[in-house]
């Protein structure tokens, strides 16, 4: 696999990572028949058809009366159209019925007029307008037509599309099964929040990432191993990753994935398997790793997150989501490029080049309608307190310095999982 390498740190971009993680990637074949009420969030492994036309057929946009031609007023009412009760006659000229919305029009009937443009006196109807041929009717098919691919293969289905394909009688869908992810932490550091905080020995933090992932992978939709924490020892790191490898499609683990003394993930992993990438121009994340562990059959993707607990989210928010995207089969066309657009900074930001900056801010519209931004706060990647505080990411470019108070930059707010 060739690298980017940046001519004096020796890193990778992070669009060329993205780039490369989604090449290695195959999308999961295997697939499963589900309940619609139980697909959200799940792809497509086969199209999705329309069972009937939409609307079934022609009805009523309002509340008002069903009417035939340009008839001289008052008209005589002749009966009602509800909503599941339409009216079983045919109207004439002079005619009207009375009708809800999404009441079928009754046979005859060209127009409907609105309740509130009526005077109603017995059964005789006063017009205070003059409707057009067609006005207030839904017609027939003009949605949705009945044999129609309404989602296709690679679709991620999203809330809009359910409703879509329930109104259209799609009852069960073929979608590609569940990815499998088992999360690991690493660190002789890390306790979990079973222990009180009084009974933390000293330099003991809990194991907020793992807590983080699973929050974030559950969102996703994805199957999710637990194997709680590793100690920093390579015997245990291994046997750890080759329980993971069994397991999961894809292995996270955040922590000891840098170049101090205590960092054993690359060794091991390029022991039982194979690294990828390692080291990207991006902060805060630069030392995250991609690999791969090969097994009987295939292999389990590993993805090395830092173990500050600012770059691991952000290492899984800007290259592992994209990269299980491919996994779960979403296919071009249905993939969701992050939204990015300009605001302008509130305050300074100290930046020097070389790496691509995703600080945490918040943005919002301001009086005069201008989108702005401002940092919430010190931008170390072990401070949680102004990530929580945070809407968007500031994207500052990898070649770009310092910013200034009024300047224009790029931001990318926060989607699922991150809200
Ligand atoms: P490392 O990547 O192992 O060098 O860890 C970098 C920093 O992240 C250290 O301050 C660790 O204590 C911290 N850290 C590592 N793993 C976790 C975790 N699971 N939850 C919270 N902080 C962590
Ligand atoms: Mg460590």
């Amino acid at each position: 696999m060739t690298t980017d390498i940046c001519h004096q740190s020796g890193l990778i971009s992070v669009e060329l990572a993205r780039e490369q993680l989604l090449e290695a990637i195959a999308p999961l074949s295997e697939t499963e028949t589900l309940p619609l009420d139980q697909a959200c969030g799940r792809v497509l492994a086969k199209p999705a058809q329309a069972q009937l036309d939409l609307p079934p057929c022609d009805n009523s946009a309002m509340d008002g009366y069903a009417l035939c031609g340009e008839s001289d007023t008052p008209l005589q009412l002749v009966g009602k159209s509800l909503a599941g009760h339409p009216f079983s006659g045919a109207i004439g000229a002079g005619e009207c019925v009375r009708i809800t919305t999404g009441a079928p029009l009754p046979a005859g009937a060209d127009r409907v007029v609105m309740q509130e443009q009526t005077e109603l006196q017995g059964d005789r109807l006063t017009l205070n307008t003059a409707p057009k041929t067609g006005e207030h009717i839904r017609r027939r098919g003009e949605d949705v037509r009945s044999g129609e691919t309404l989602l296709d293969t690679g679709a991620a289905l999203k809330v809009p599309d359910i409703a879509l394909l329930a109104a259209a009688g799609v009852a069960r869908v073929t979608v590609v099964r569940r990815v499998r992810a088992a999360l690991l932490s690493i660190g002789d550091e890390l306790r979990s929040l079973d222990t009180p905080a009084a009974k933390l020995g000293e330099g003991n933090i809990y194991d907020s990432n793992r807590i983080a992932i699973k929050a974030a992978l559950a969102q996703l939709n994805l199957d999710i191993v637990d194997l709680g924490c590793l100690p920093d020892e390579p015997r245990a790191i291994r046997d750890g990753f080759l329980a993971a490898r069994e397991s999961a499609d894809i292995i996270v683990t955040s922590g000891g994935v840098s170049v101090g003394e205590a960092d054993f993930t690359r060794t091991v992993l390029e022991e039982l398997g194979q690294l990828e990438l390692w080291r990207l121009a991006i902060k805060p994340g630069k030392p995250f790793a991609f690999g791969h562990l090969p097994r009987e059959s295939g292999r389990a993707l590993f993805f090395g997150l830092p173990g500050n607990p600012v770059s691991a989210l952000v290492t899984l928010y800007q290259l592992v989501l994209p990269a299980l995207e491919k996994l779960k089969g979403v296919s071009d066309e249905y993939r969701q490029p992050p939204i990015q657009c300009r605001a302008r900074l509130l305050n300074p930001i100290a930046k020097k080049p070389g790496r691509l900056d995703y600080q945490r801010g918040y943005t919002w519209r301001d009086c005069d309608g201008q989108q702005v931004v401002r940092s919430t706060g010190v931008q170390g990647s072990h401070i949680l307190s102004g990530f929580s505080r945070a809407n968007c990411f500031i994207v500052l470019p990898r070649e770009g310095g310092n910013c200034d108070t009024g300047d224009w930059v790029t931001i990318e707010p926060f989607r699922a999982p991150l809200v």
